[in-house]
């Protein structure tokens, strides 16, 4: 299966991928013969990677790079003209665990704190029963405990990994540890999507979401993110500079697909 498309927002790469598309390019990743990671893109994201060079070097990377918020759909829309969908990583992640039943996938998921990591597991095998989650282990670890974890997730033979620590600390944590995982084929950074998995965090309701109001909804119940939103109005001022005010947009459609 050829690579989807990716496009370029703000010197930020983007895969012009929906749901199946993106199954699809994990089911190809698992098959594959080396590790690709899947990251998701946002506008705080896009905003970080300017002053943030692992983060990056990890977006450039990335095997699958998914239209994460609606604010990269936007801006994908303006600037490449390509229609996405918002293909959330909160929903990628369950979608990949619903299809390892039956495509073999051995599932490892990593991070959080000790209580939502396995209550996460416990929901994912309630959801899909016989769900081959091969190992899992909570988030808060420090340098000197991190060979465990490496070694439990090589001895588990995960071939594909989780991993929830936020952004840009997941990231990172992939840079640095992927290599030391031979039998990892896709590892997605999933950010608080087990604490929603295991009930703490809430998505917005149905009639946020498909008026594109997730980040709204977000804002309000979570207002310590206000800070890391401050980046939406900089990110808005940024495309729209590229698209009409000249600013230079590095190429679109850098691979081809
Ligand atoms: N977390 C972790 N270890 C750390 C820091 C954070 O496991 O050292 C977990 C935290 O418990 C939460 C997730 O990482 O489950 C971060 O969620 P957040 O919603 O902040 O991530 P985002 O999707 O916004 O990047």
């Amino acid at each position: 299966m050829s690579s989807p498309k990716r496009v370029n927002i703000l010197g930020v790469p983007v895969d012009c991928v929906d749901m199946a598309r993106s199954l699809e390019r994990v089911d190809a990743m698992v098959r594959g013969d080396r590790a690709h990671t899947i990251l998701a893109v946002n506008p705080e994201k896009v905003i970080q990677a300017q002053t943030d060079p692992i983060l990056r070097r990890a977006l450039e990377g990335a095997g699958l790079l998914i239209p994460d918020g609606i604010g990269v759909v936007w801006a994908v829309r303006l600037l490449c003209k390509e229609h996405l969908a918002r293909v959330p990583g909160a929903e990628l992640m369950p979608a990949i665990c619903a299809e390892s039943v039956t495509r073999g996938y051995r599932l490892f998921l990593f991070g959080a704190s000790e209580e939502v990591n396995v209550q996460a597991v416990a929901e994912l095998r309630r959801r899909h029963p016989g769900i081959p989650i091969v190992g899992h282990h909570h988030g808060y670890v420090d340098e000197a405990g991190m060979g465990t974890v490496i070694e439990a997730i090589n001895r588990s033979g995960a071939n594909v990994l989780f991993v929830a620590l936020g952004s840009p600390k997941q990231e990172q944590w992939m840079e640095k540890h992927l290599p030391q995982l031979p039998a990892v084929r896709v590892c997605q950074g999933v950010g608080g999507t087990f604490d929603v998995l295991a009930g703490r965090v809430r998505r917005a309701p149905l009639p946020l979401r498909r008026a594109n109001l997730e980040w709204f909804y977000r804002l309000l119940t979570e207002p310590r993110r206000a800070l890391r939103q401050a980046a939406i109005p900089r990110f808005a001022w940024q495309v729209l500079r590229a698209r009409f005010g000249g600013a230079s947009q590095p190429a679109s459609g850098a691979r081809g697909g």
